[in-house]
């Protein structure tokens, strides 16, 4: 039995420690995992880059069973053991959304409402270890489970979850298959999480980004995606247009950082019943929106986030198929010392050339 154990705490803004935390003793209900490896995710960066109370982020976790509760066992269908990736939330299991299989809305598991999440957590909620920048991680009786196969290498279990959200936007809201041309605005590790899993379902796939992405644009040609654009050297709707031979696009996502001008490419860029997938957050509002064009082409326009238990399973079994060269994507992986630099790095500031940064406790 461990009785402590070593984490990266986000103590302050811009500022990890390493400190030792309690173990808890697991109960019939509960259990302990013990991380393997932890993907940083766009929302650790912005965690690190506030001022918050005390937490161990990390929600992209894969890790081995270290003990688990007789009970505990049976609900979540694993042993002491088995490989698993985690889900960050942490649902309630009761409510509406609960109870028609949209854990990922439940309150309980959202930090707006004081609820918990892996990640996301402070120190002072009991047993502290909700995050897995850490060489164990708390199993808490509603987390959520998927199993990985032992074959899959490490840094590629590590992208489960940004590629989950790539199904769940791509392919079963955006209904992305065999004969749909599909573009994606953004070549981070999201874009091309979800370029992955549109090319997985048979569509054609075309990643856009600018001068300072064309190594992720070359990377995104490696991985097999079908085209890639620099739209700082070549005019977008003319490139669109002779690849799809004047069709244009069915599904067109923005998961650009910042600007409003993707929003504005995406809806030019579309065929009529097109659908335009907005994942990334603005912080800013819209001026000069030409409605008229999205009733003309009768788009639909779909805000996501997040991914369901569908998605995580099939992101899993597209990682397990060995169809993508996805070690490719994994830029850096850091020893749980160095998480700090991890977070740095992949905000931008750290190492050169981010794009799947991870975090092994026991490198
Ligand atoms: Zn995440
Ligand atoms: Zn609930």
């Amino acid at each position: 039995m461990v009785e402590k154990c070593l984490a990266a705490v986000a103590v302050d803004k811009n500022k990890t420690a390493l400190m030792e935390v309690q173990v808890p003793m697991v109960s019939e209900n509960d259990g302990l995992l013990k991380v393997e490896i932890v993907g940083v995710c766009g929302t650790d960066v912005s965690y690190y880059n506030k001022e918050i109370e005390p937490k161990i982020l990390g929600h992209h976790v894969v890790g081995y069973i270290e003990e688990v509760g007789e009970i505990a066992s049976k609900n979540w269908g694993v042993m002491k053991g088995d490989r698993v990736v985690m889900e960050e939330y942490i649902p309630c299991g009761q409510c509406e959304f609960c109870r028609t299989g949209e854990y990922r809305a439940c309150l309980a598991t959202d930090p707006k409402y004081q609820g918990i999440r892996y990640g996301a957590t402070p120190l002072t909620e009991s047993p502290s270890l909700y995050g897995g920048f850490s060489q164990y991680m708390y199993l808490h009786p509603n987390a959520v489970f998927h199993k990985m196969p032992k074959h899959v290498p490490a840094v590629e279990a590590a992208i489960t979850l940004p590629l989950a959200n790539g199904f769940e936007w791509m392919c079963i809201e955006g209904e992305a298959d065999p004969g749909k041309v599909v573009l994606i605005q953004g070549p981070g590790q999201q874009g091309l999480a979800c370029a992955i899993a549109a090319k997985y379902a048979g569509a054609e796939v075309i990643v856009t980004g600018r001068n300072t992405s064309s190594h992720r644009l070359e990377l995104a040609k490696q991985i097999g995606i079908d085209h890639i654009i620099n739209i700082q050297t070549t005019d977008l709707y003319e490139a669109v247009h002779e690849i799809t031979k004047g069709k244009m696009v069915d599904i067109i996502l923005d998961v650009t950082s910042g600007g409003l001008e993707p929003i504005k490419s995406a809806i030019k860029v579309a065929r009529k019943n097109a659908k335009v997938i907005l994942g990334a957050f603005k912080y800013q509002t819209l001026s000069e929106f030409d409605i008229d064009e999205i009733i003309q082409k009768t788009l639909k326009i779909i805000g996501v986030r997040g991914h369901s238990y569908k998605s995580v399973s099939m992101a899993r079994d597209c990682i397990a198929s060995n169809k993508f060269p996805l070690s490719l994507l994994n830029s850096h992986n850091y020893p749980l010392e160095k998480t700090d630099l991890a977070l740095k790095t992949a905000g931008g500031i750290g190492d050169p050339r981010p794009l799947l940064v991870t975090v092994s406790p026991w490198l």
